[in-house]
C-alpha cells in the first residue's frame, strides 16, 4: 500500500503551488487505498512564522484535503514537526560521521564565504574547499570537546555507487549531479538538520512509498538519493510537479498574498472549483498520456469533484511542461460547481460559506436574509452566479426594496406612457391573482406571456414596466419574473 506526506515549511500562508502538491499527494493516496502524512518542515528556524502551521491546516481543510496522520492526528510516525524529531537526525548524522561519509567542519561562515569567492575566482566549480576534511580525529575531538561550533557536511569524494535519478513525471535525469555543491551541509551549527537530511531521514523513517512534490526540489533528487545510497536505505519513487505560471508566464511562486489559499476562501471561491482547477493544470498531457492512462484524460475543463478526479487520476499522465493558471478556467469551474452543487445537495455547500453573512453585510437593513430565503435567490440565480460573492451587486433586488428615484428607474419609467405603464401592472397583478399556483419559475414564465398578449403592448414596453416596478433596474433576463416570484410588491408600486 502507498504512504504519501505533504512536506511544507511553515513559513507563510499555503500558496497554490502548496496546496497542488498536498492535491496530488491526496490525489494519489487515495486513488490507490492509501494514507498521506502532513509533516511540518520546521528546521529553518530563521524563516519560522507564529500561526503558519495553524494557516496551512486551515487551508487544506477548506479545501477539504485531509490528512491521515500528522498535526492533531497522531500515528505510528510521529512527532510530524521535524523540529521535534532533531535526535534522530543526530543519530543519522553520527552514523555518517562514523562510516567516513560525512564529516565535520569548523569554517565560519566568514570564512566559508571568503573560500567561496575565491574558488569562483579561480574559475572552479566548487563551493568549499574541503579544508576540515584533512583534520585529524583527534583534532575534531578537541575541537568538538572544547565546544567549538561545527557543521555536519556530505563527503563527495567517498559516495557509494550513485543510483540514476528517476523521476515518474521528468523521466531519466543526466548529468543531474552536476549542479550540487560541493560536501552539501547535512547537519547546521545550531544542530538542527539541513532541509536534505530531514527530508531524507524522514521519508525513510516514516516509510515514505512515493515522494510528490515541487519541481523546484527536483535538483536535490540526486543529493538525496546519494543519502540514501550512503545510508543503504531504498529510496521512494519520486514525482515532481512542474511549476505554475501566471498567464504573464512570470512563475506564480514569486507572487504573495493573492495566491495564498484562504484568500480564494476570502474571495468566495468555491474548493472544488480551486481543487478541480489545481488538478487540471498539467493532466492528460504528459508524454505517456495515451499509452498508461486506463481511463481517458479529462478536458482541461471538465467539472470534477473530488472522488471523480482520485477516480480519473493517473500521475504518469502529468507533463513536465510549466503549467499556466488561467483565472477564466477558474471562473468557469465555479459557476459550474455552484450549479452542480444546486442539483445534488441544493446548494447547502456554498451555504454554508459566509453567504448568508455576505448578504447581511451587505444590505444590512434587509428583511429579506433568512437562511431559507437566500438559498431560494442563490437557487434562482445559477447558471448567471460566477462567484457568490457576486450576488449582491448582480441581484440587490432580492434583498432591498426598489430605489425608483435613480436615473436609471427614472429613464426606464419615461421611456413607458402612463398608459402603458399601469395597463402593463394592473393586467399582470391580474393574472397573478387568478393564478391558484404561481410557485415556481414554471407557472409564472406562461402567465407573464399570456398578461403581456392581453394588454396588446409591445413586449419590450411591458417587460420595461414590469422590471421597473418590481427591481427598479434593467436586469437581464428573466430574473425579474422570479422578483415576481418572491415578492408581493404590487400594493406599493409607483
Ligand atoms: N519543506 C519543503 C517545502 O516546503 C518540502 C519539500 C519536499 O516535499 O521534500 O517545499
Amino acid at each position: 500500500t502507498v504512504l504519501l506526506r505533504f512536506a511544507p515549511s511553515p513559513t507563510g500562508p499555503l500558496h497554490l503551488g502548496g496546496l497542488r502538491t498536498a492535491l496530488y499527494n491526496h490525489l494519489f493516496a487515495k486513488k490507490y487505498g492509501g494514507q498521506w502524512i502532513l509533516r511540518i518542515e520546521d528546521t529553518d528556524t530563521s524563516r519560522y512564522v507564529p500561526g503558519a502551521v495553524d494557516g496551512i491546516r486551515a487551508a487544506l481543510n477548506w479545501a477539504g484535503l485531509f490528512y491521515d496522520f500528522g498535526p492533531g492526528l497522531d500515528g505510528p510516525h510521529g512527532s510530524y514537526h521535524q523540529s521535534e524529531r532533531l535526535d534522530l537526525y543526530h543519530s543519522y548524522a553520527h552514523r555518517l560521521l562514523a562510516s567516513g561519509h560525512a564529516y565535520r567542519c569548523f569554517c565560519s561562515p566568514d570564512k566559508l564565504a571568503t573560500t567561496r569567492e575565491r574558488l569562483a575566482r579561480a574559475g572552479s566549480n566548487s563551493t568549499y574547499d574541503k579544508a576540515c576534511l584533512h583534520l585529524t580525529e583527534e583534532e575534531v575531538s578537541r575541537r568538538v570537546r572544547a565546544g567549538e561550533k561545527s557543521i555536519v557536511r556530505l563527503n563527495d569524494d567517498r559516495l557509494p555507487d550513485r543510483i540514476p535519478a528517476h523521476d515518474i513525471v521528468f523521466g531519466d535525469l543526466r548529468d543531474a549531479h552536476a549542479s550540487l555543491p560541493t560536501d552539501p551541509v547535512l547537519l547546521k551549527s545550531d544542530l538542527f538538520p539541513t532541509y536534505h537530511l530531514a527530508s531524507v531521514v524522514d521519508d525513510h523513517e516514516m516509510s515514505i512509498t512515493h515522494v510528490i512534490r515541487g519541481e523546484e526540489w527536483l535538483p536535490s533528487l540526486p543529493l538525496h538519493l546519494d543519502l540514501y545510497s550512503c545510508l543503504s536505505l531504498k529510496p521512494p519513487q519520486f514525482a515532481h510537479l512542474p511549476i505554475l505560471l501566471n498567464p504573464d508566464g512570470s512563475k506564480m511562486s514569486k507572487r504573495k498574498g493573492d495566491v495564498a489559499v484562504l484568500e480564494f476562501m476570502k474571495r468566495g471561491w468555491e474548493p472544488e472549483a480551486l481543487i478541480n482547477w489545481l488538478a487540471l493544470a498539467g493532466w492528460g498531457q504528459g508524454a505517456h498520456a495515451e499509452l498508461t492512462s486506463t481511463t481517458r484524460s479529462p478536458e482541461s475543463t471538465a467539472v470534477l469533484t473530488l472522488p471523480e478526479l482520485i477516480e480519473q487520476f493517473d500521475l504518469s499522465s502529468l507533463t513536465h511542461r510549466r503549467q499556466v493558471l488561467e483565472p477564466s478556467k477558474l471562473a468557469y469551474l465555479n459557476k459550474h460547481h455552484l450549479m452542480r452543487s444546486w442539483k445534488s445537495d441544493h446548494g447547502t455547500l456554498c451555504h454554508a460559506r459566509g453567504i448568508h453573512e455576505l448578504i447581511r453585510t451587505s444590505f444590512p437593513s434587509s428583511q429579506y436574509t433568512t437562511p431559507e430565503y437566500i438559498s431560494k435567490v442563490i437557487h434562482v440565480l445559477q447558471g448567471r452566479i460566477t462567484n457568490i460573492h457576486d450576488v449582491p451587486n448582480l441581484a440587490p433586488y432580492f434583498f432591498v426594496d426598489p430605489d425608483y428615484s435613480t436615473p436609471e428607474a427614472q429613464r426606464m419609467r419615461e421611456s413607458i406612457l402612463n398608459d402603458g405603464y399601469r395597463l402593463s401592472l394592473d393586467v399582470t397583478i391580474h393574472h397573478i391573482e387568478a393564478q391558484p399556483d404561481t410557485r415556481g419559475v414554471a407557472n409564472i414564465s406562461p402567465l407573464v406571456h399570456a398578461a403581456c398578449d392581453a394588454t396588446g403592448l409591445q413586449q419590450k414596453i411591458f417587460m420595461t414596466a414590469l422590471r421597473h416596478a418590481l427591481t427598479a433596474m434593467k436586469v437581464a433576463h428573466f430574473s425579474f419574473l422570479l422578483a415576481v416570484y418572491f415578492f408581493s410588491y404590487h400594493d406599493s408600486f409607483p
